[in-house]
């Protein structure tokens, strides 16, 4: 797809700020520091919209970016940071799950993934979350640049028996360094916001 426009719209804190115009919205969620960020640059040829290395203290931040004036993508809060406590952790839970389970606009979401390592207990919660409310997801396993081609078949495998990926699930490898996957990301960002 060819980006047009791309800007950000608001650091949402609650469903009182989400956007009220009914644009399809696909969000990505993901542990912090998986690359979340660096893959919606890419994603809009943009070196720093979204920002890169986000902060802890921001666990309940929905990023709004708007993309020509059609869709919007939604970055996530990060999760797993060591040094948030049980009572942000249980905030971060309740606003992800009510906004996975009643946002109407939410036609897809990205689950990122870093496909070197066999994903985080959160990880699996997210997905299991994904799952339990059937909202349309596909895997993202990025910083594919980091390993070679070659054991990129075993890394995947590992990924999808651990997350609990099924044959029919979409799974997709990425590399924001590259630009590796971004045409496939897009067909199916397209295709989901149409639905
Ligand atoms: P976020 O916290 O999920 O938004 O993660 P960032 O986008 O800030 O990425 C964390 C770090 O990983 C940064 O140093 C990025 O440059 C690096 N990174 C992200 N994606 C890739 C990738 O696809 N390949 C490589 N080699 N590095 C990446």
């Amino acid at each position: 797809m060819k980006v047009t426009s791309a800007e950000f719209r608001i650091s949402a804190v609650g469903p009182g700020q989400y956007p009220e115009d009914g644009l399809p919205e696909i969000a990505l969620a993901g542990r912090s520091n998986v690359g979340k960020s660096s893959l919606i640059n890419r994603m809009i040829n943009r070196k720093n919209l979204a920002r890169t290395s986000s902060t802890p203290g921001k666990t309940q931040h929905m990023n709004y970016y708007l993309i020509n004036e059609k869709l919007y993508l939604v970055d996530f809060p990060g999760y797993g940071y060591a040094k948030v406590s049980k009572t942000q952790r249980a905030a971060w839970g309740r606003m992800v799950e009510k906004y996975l389970s009643e946002r109407e606009t939410l036609k897809l979401v990205l689950l990122v993934v870093d496909l070197r390592h066999p994903p985080s207990a959160d990880d699996k919660m997210m997905f299991d979350w994904l799952r339990h409310y059937s909202i349309p997801f596909c895997v993202v396993a990025t910083k594919a640049d980091k390993i070679p081609k070659t054991r990129w078949p075993k890394h995947i495998k590992i990924m999808k028996e651990a997350l609990g990926v099924l044959p029919g699930d979409r799974f997709l490898s990425f590399s924001s360094e590259l630009g590796l996957g971004k045409e496939e990301l897009w067909t199916l960002i397209q295709e989901a916001a149409l639905s």
